[in-house]
């Protein structure tokens, strides 16, 4: 699926290429609240860095969050890039260096419609701030930390791989 997104201000655009644009994954750690979900959770998806186009590059922020792991003396830098606008703020994907193949796009950040995800994950429920309910439908599947299953084995499992 060919996904187009933006920034608000419009300063950045960007499109790239899914096989994984179903919008399931609801991350409720601190980072993605405080940096991008205001409900309590953000929601990335999957796309190839190789088709990744960029309008407005001048325009990105890149955020390394700072991670304490218990039993860290200090803090250190997370590898992860959050790109964003630094002109409106709006978060627009994730990179990992790790991962140099995959793009993830905050679905906040998609213009395109995606599809309605039949069921959801809910993770990283530990770091889930107290005020926030999980609106867990019958399907849906909770983990206080990360799911064993990738963004692609989800899509596979649920026959969703060649969807758009
Ligand atoms: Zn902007």
């Amino acid at each position: 699926m060919q996904l187009e997104g933006s920034c608000h201000c419009g300063a950045v655009h960007f499109s790239l290429s899914s096989a994984t644009p179903y919008p399931y994954q609801r991350c409720y750690c601190s980072i993605c609240r405080k940096t991008q979900g205001g409900g309590g959770y953000a929601i990335n998806i999957g796309g190839d860095a190789g088709s990744m186009k960029i309008r407005g590059r001048d325009n990105i922020s890149i955020y390394h969050a700072r991670l304490k792991e218990p039993g860290d003396k200090r803090a250190h830098a997370s590898t992860a890039e959050r790109h964003f606008c630094k002109r409106c703020g709006s978060a627009l994907w994730l990179f990992s260096p790790e991962w140099p193949e995959l793009i993830h796009p905050f679905a906040s950040a998609i213009d395109t419609p995606l599809p309605v995800p039949p069921e959801r994950v809910h993770l990283l429920l530990e770091f889930k701030a107290p005020w926030v309910e999980v609106e867990a439908k019958p399907h849906d599947k909770q983990f206080k930390g990360f799911p064993e299953e990738s963004l692609a084995e989800w899509h596979e499992r649920l026959g969703l791989t060649s969807a758009g």
